[in-house]
């Protein structure tokens, strides 16, 4: 398919119901503390659905104070590639479901375009788990605060590639300041996994040209980019 095919892909046409995390009976998060000064010890948790208990409970930061669900993910907990984004907004907040509103459609479609699939292949999360109020960054504590949740995600999926969404992202995870538009695209690494930033799809629901050299194009490269590096990496080279 021509790559002009691949890019009107990324129009948004239809998607499918995502399933929120499921409870695991005779869990008891109480037993952990919430205590933001309790650091979240790696291996705390067994499962997405264990964690997923606790952060419903969490009030480690303030935005548990105003959250309707923790928003912890979405896709195969053994996808090869991880996706973190910012936060959750208004409709994430609303079904605990990460990425399901028009910039979730949006980047279901560019998975898509390279045959990527969250049944199969992508896991996705958030960098905070509870709703900025008002859609806001969140702030830094608040992400401090809410990393121990993310290491433990990046060591239950144990994925071969971390994509992060966005400015937000990349400062809250790897601490990089530098805008997006610079570093997007370039491999790094953290947490010992390959890592690329990427724009955040609502960045392209804002800046809709598929000209050379627009957002959109350069999203198209960059998963194409990824698309290969996974199925080098699947292959074993
Ligand atoms: S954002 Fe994270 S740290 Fe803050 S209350 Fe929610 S789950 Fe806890």
């Amino acid at each position: 398919m021509a790559s002009d095919d691949q890019i009107s892909l990324f129009d948004l046409s239809g998607t499918a119901t995502p399933t929120p995390v499921a409870s695991t009976p005779n869990y008891n998060p109480d037993l952990i503390p919430t205590d933001a000064k309790v650091p979240i010890v790696p291996g705390t948790y067994n499962s997405m659905e264990e964690m997923s208990q606790h952060c419903n409970r969490c009030q480690r930061c303030k935005l548990g104070q105003s959250r309707t669900h923790a928003v912890i993910s979405r896709g195969n907990p053994q996808a090869p590639i991880m996706i973190v984004g910012e936060g959750p907004g208004q409709n994430e907040d609303e079904t605990g479901l990460p990425f399901v509103g028009k910039a979730g459609q949006l980047l279901d479609k560019i998975l898509e375009s390279v045959r990527l699939t969250t049944e199969r292949d992508v896991f996705i999360c958030n960098v905070v788990k509870c709703r900025p109020p008002g859609n806001r960054t969140p702030e830094a504590d608040e992400i401090a605060a809410c990393r121990g949740y993310l290491i433990e995600q990046v060591r239950l999926v144990d994925p071969q590639i971390i994509l992060l969404t966005g400015a937000t992202a990349v400062r809250g995870v790897t601490g990089d300041k530098q805008g997006i538009t610079k570093i997007r695209g370039q491999w790094t690494e953290w947490q010992g996994k390959l890592c690329m930033p990427i724009f955040h799809p609502a960045y392209l629901l804002r800046n809709p040209s598929k000209e050379k050299g627009s957002p959109k194009w350069l999203m198209w490269q960059d998963i194409q980019a990824v698309r290969a590096r996974l199925d080098e990496l699947l292959s074993g080279e």
